[in-house]
């Protein structure tokens, strides 16, 4: 947009995800995005759809339309702090007639900054499970997820009038691939119907064997793969699942896909910072590079295990400095919108140094696991 029209004359939206997307969490909050940045998540019932022009997506972009800090949001929100999600940094994508014209609304109730909107979420956010085969030193998942809460066929049912102005429909979990439900939605996707629908998976790669129908079949538009490691070491240390080498041969598998063109979506390694990998912060740039795949780098969330780097003074300086020498890094090369991801989580923990401030984050929440489940 910021390409499009002069920023001056664009309205200021710091952030246009409540008219852009809808998130349901693992824990059944429902916003524009995840729990963990927002004041105060609620859960709502009704259907999932009728969320789109609910209490709470109203609230977000009645927020988000005034000037100064949005009071919907927490102050540690990286995607606030990166303006990677301003109004100028929006991006519009061609396709059916449809699916165009519905952007094209999208783009009208952000300009008029509309609490009651007329067009229809660009991007939805889902759980199929909690369940998890993995049990990662940050995620409590492994321990405490399962099978018992996936989401059902009919839920999918219900998206489908949603699908076909939706350009990503995001999936994370728990590990969504360990959900038959999910995996047969997915292979069950008409793209006649929904040719503009690409799906952004979260996953820890264990189910992505060579040969994989998904891999052949599925129109992704991103394969996150929480990798959290440079190495077997700290690959086994932190993620406690499969050995490493058979992960490396489903890497290598989603690579050669990509190569043949069966796979057409980005690819992103992912690392969540813990005490026990933020030494490999630097290799693990390099390993991205290596195979010619994107970056991610997430502050941690709570304390589990003692691994948060946000809780004494020394290892954050440390992964400052490690995360400001990637986004240099990644700049050198041109990839400016990861290195301005990996900014924006740096800047978090500058301004926590600056305030000596040294607790986890995310602020002002319990650890879920005192939380009582609805
Ligand atoms: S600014 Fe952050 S907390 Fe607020 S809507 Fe955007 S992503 Fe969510």
């Amino acid at each position: 947009m910021g390409d499009l029209i002069d920023h001056a004359e664009l309205p200021r939206r710091d952030c246009v995800l409540p008219w852009t997307r809808l998130e349901l969490s693992t824990r059944r909050f429902l916003g524009p995005c995840c729990a963990d940045f927002q004041r105060e998540p609620v859960r709502v019932g009704g259907s999932f759809a009728d969320a789109w022009n609910g209490s709470v997506q109203r609230s977000f972009r009645r927020a988000l339309s005034r000037a100064g800090h949005p009071e919907t949001c927490r102050e540690s929100c990286p995607t606030l702090r990166s303006g990677r999600e301003r109004l100028a940094e929006m991006q519009l994508r061609g396709g059916s007639a449809p699916f165009v014209e519905n952007q094209l609304m999208v783009l009208e109730d952000l300009l008029e900054g509309r609490e009651q909107v007329r067009g229809q979420p660009l991007e939805l956010m889902v759980p199929p499970t909690t369940f998890c085969n993995y049990d990662c030193l940050m995620c409590e998942w492994g321990e405490v997820g399962t099978l018992e809460d996936e989401l059902s066929a009919e839920f999918y049912d219900a998206l489908a009038p949603l699908l076909p102005s939706v350009r990503a429909l995001e999936v994370a979990g728990g590990e969504p691939l360990a959900s038959p439900i999910f995996r047969d939605f997915l292979l069950r996707l008409d793209r006649d119907i929904y040719p503009d629908l690409r799906i952004s998976l979260v996953t820890n790669g264990s189910y992505l064997s060579p040969g994989h129908p998904i891999l052949e079949r599925v129109p992704f538009s991103t394969i996150i793969i929480s990798l959290n490691a440079a190495s077997p070491e700290t690959y086994a240390a932190v993620n406690r699942g499969l050995a490493f080498e058979r992960v490396r041969g489903n890497l290598d598998a989603l690579l050669e896909a990509r190569r043949r063109g069966s796979l057409r979506g980005d690819i992103i390694y992912s690392m969540v910072l813990l005490k026990q990998n933020r030494h490999e912060i630097a290799a693990f740039v390099e390993l991205a590079e290596r195979d010619d795949v994107r970056v991610r780098f997430m502050l941690p969330m709570f304390d589990r295990n003692r691994q948060s780097v946000m809780t004494d003074e020394q290892t954050m300086r440390e992964v400052l400095h490690e995360l400001d020498r990637a986004a240099e890094r990644l700049n050198e090369r041109g990839e400016t919108r990861q290195a301005q991801g990996v900014l924006g989580e740096a800047d978090v923990l500058r301004e926590r140094l600056a305030q000596r401030l040294f607790e986890p984050l995310p602020d002002g929440r319990a650890d879920p696991q005192d939380e009582v489940e609805p």
